[in-house]
């Protein structure tokens, strides 16, 4: 499947063909960090089947307990993470969901890291809703 998409300012953008059949949520501590959230959703693409089109990311190198080395890949303007591809020979790029046109087509189908995954979060559907912004408190 063809995505494309980019950064919240729009700096970076790229293109890409991602296997839809590999979306995944990741629950891990880093992660969390990373996003500021509770996890983070990737989408592999081989990676001559990725290409940006627009900007120069910022590379964050975090290496993993077991040694991995993982090379993370920001706008350095605005800070929206893009993707992220082993920092020693990459074969695969993973693209953050969000941050693609085609983001509401790309459906998670596995969750990895769950012993770290924020209770809340595996299940939002309890938690009180608003279609926008809710209205201040008065
Ligand atoms: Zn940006
Ligand atoms: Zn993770």
């Amino acid at each position: 499947m063809k995505i494309d998409g980019g950064c919240h300012c729009g700096y970076i953008t790229y293109e890409a063909t991602v296997d839809a059949e590999r979306v995944g949520v990741c629950h891990c501590t880093d992660c969390q960090t990373f996003s500021g959230s509770a996890f983070r959703t990737g989408v592999l693409a081989s990676k001559d089947r990725f290409r940006l089109l627009g900007g120069q990311p910022k590379i964050y190198v975090k290496t993993a307990k077991s040694g991995a080395r993982r090379a993370q890949a920001f706008c350095p303007e605005c800070g929206t993470h893009v993707y992220a591809f082993a920092a020693d020979d990459p074969q695969e790029i993973s693209i953050r969901t969000g941050t693609a046109r085609q983001r509401d087509q790309l459906v998670p189908s596995a969750q990895i890291w769950c012993r770290s995954a924020q209770p809340w979060a595996v299940n939002l559907g309890p938690i009180k809703k608003f279609q926008e912004q809710p209205p201040p408190r008065s």
